[in-house]
């Protein structure tokens, strides 16, 4: 999966034996189904309806080996497995790409937050098609005015009877239009301070009274979207956490997608780039170059920091923490690695990364890489928003100016 964070139940697979004969299962489905880092680059949120269906078909062939969901519950569809097995798979998929872009989301935010807040009802519901792709899940939390203050969001749910109604509009919305369900935070009482009014939701997003309409990016792709909301409908069970917990379980979700972009497990997005780079450096003739060669080492150590960076935090949720302010160490340290691997790759790239031949498939991969390294500093938080979290919770600054701290949200003025 492109983030195995997930709960485990021990940090041992027992033995040598079992590692050696856990490490062969992982290989074959790499073998079968995935092609070398840097052959092509993932681009953030680029999802045509092929590659929607070939992460399908490798989520698939995980299910047949046993390996999708790996520490999750087998009660709820995942392998049962260890923290130990997900060091490993995780250790595998370094310098492989997994096609599993499409999924990103759904597996590296969504299913930890079922795993973790869901009640036993919604994760048996749920869990099980999440885990082998039959179903695929977004998030819902930006709006047009509320991205960095995403507290300030003004999309309503109103109760009525057995279900919630749900008015607004949500922006930026990975995946959208491919996907089944979404996690959703809305306002449920605007006389309460912003963070305190918020709930969250699971919304069935195939219903009517939810339109996805896709934007286009600069890459030509349309991975987002806008979300409208017209009098759609949440059965009451559907609510995830507690009424007027929003806030709280949405800073869990965001920690999941800082881990997920910063510290993943090595695959899709996270996949280490300089394996991939240093082949292609080669192969085009620029092995020997010196100032190439330095900021490939660079890359590769930067690479192996995050890579422990990743591990410290997965040891850490594996032993029942939701990840803290050390998820924004994460995702700005993948943000400022990306931008650096754009650099080197440009530089390898040459000429390429501007033109290529019409009929070559792969001939884009220079310049897709490029476009949609900007996304990667924006979402999940902007690097400027990390660092101020960075400023506060790990070297104790003082906390930003709020002039309306403790107001009435519907009392806060807004355009
Ligand atoms: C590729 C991509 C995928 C995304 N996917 C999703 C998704 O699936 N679901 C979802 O809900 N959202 C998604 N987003 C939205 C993303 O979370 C927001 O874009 C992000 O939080 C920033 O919000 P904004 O765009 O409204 O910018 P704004 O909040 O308007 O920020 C504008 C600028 O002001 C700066 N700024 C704002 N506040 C502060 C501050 N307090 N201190 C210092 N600087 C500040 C920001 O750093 C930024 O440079 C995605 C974004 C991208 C790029």
């Amino acid at each position: 999966m492109a983030t195995q964070i997930q709960e485990a139940k021990s940090t041992d697979t027992g033995n040598d034996d079992d590692d050696a004969a856990f490490r062969e299962r992982v290989r074959a489905v790499l073998a079968a189904n995935c092609s070398r880092a840097g052959e092509r680059p993932g681009t953030i949120g680029d999802d045509d309806p092929e590659g929607v269906a070939t992460a399908k078909a490798f989520q698939a062939s995980l299910v047949d080996a046993g390996l999708a969901g790996l520490t999750f519950p087998t009660e709820y569809g995942g392998a049962g497995l260890t923290t130990r097995h997900l060091e490993l798979f995780n250790q595998e998929v370094h310098g492989w790409y997994l096609p599993n872009m499409p999924l990103s989301i759904s597996h590296g935010m969504c299913l930890p937050m079922l795993n973790q807040f869901g009640t036993p009802e919604q994760k048996a519901r749920f869990m099980p098609d999440n885990i082998s792709g039959a179903t695929i899940w977004c998030q819902m939390f930006s709006e047009p005015g509320a991205g960095s203050d995403v507290a300030g969001l003004s999309t309503r749910a109103t109760r009525d009877g057995d279900e919630w109604i749900i008015e607004g509009q949500k922006v930026w919305t990975s995946g959208a239009h491919y996907c089944d369900y979404g996690i959703l935070v809305a306002r449920t009482d605007s006389s309460q301070p912003k963070h305190k009014g918020l709930t969250m939701f699971i919304v069935d997003m195939r219903q009517e009274g939810v339109e996805v309409r896709p934007l286009r990016q600069i890459s030509g792709g349309s991975g987002f979207n806008e979300v409208f909301f017209t009098e759609a409908r949440v059965p009451v069970d559907w609510q995830l956490g507690d009424l007027g917990q929003g806030w709280n379980l949405a800073i869990s979700m965001l920690m999941f997608e800082r881990v997920s972009i910063g510290a993943g497990g090595g695959s899709g997005l996270n996949a280490d780039r300089s394996p991939g780079l240093i082949q292609a450096a080669r192969a085009l003739g620029h092995g020997d170059d010196p100032v190439l060669r330095q900021g490939l080492a660079d890359l590769w150590i930067r690479e192996q920091i995050k890579g422990y960076i990743g591990q410290r935090i997965r040891t850490a949720v594996a032993a029942g923490r939701v990840p803290g302010p050390e998820g924004s160490l994460a995702k700005l340290n993948g943000s400022l690695l990306s931008r650096r691997v754009r650099d080197v790759s440009l530089a390898i790239a040459g000429t390429a990364a501007q033109a290529w031949d019409a009929d070559d498939a792969q001939g884009d991969r220079w310049a897709m890489g490029c476009l949609s390294t900007a996304g990667i500093s924006i979402a999940g938080g902007t690097d400027e928003v990390q660092r101020n979290i960075i400023g506060e919770r790990v070297l104790g600054l003082p906390k930003e100016p709020d002039p309306y701290k403790g107001a009435a949200w519907e009392e806060i003025p807004r355009s």
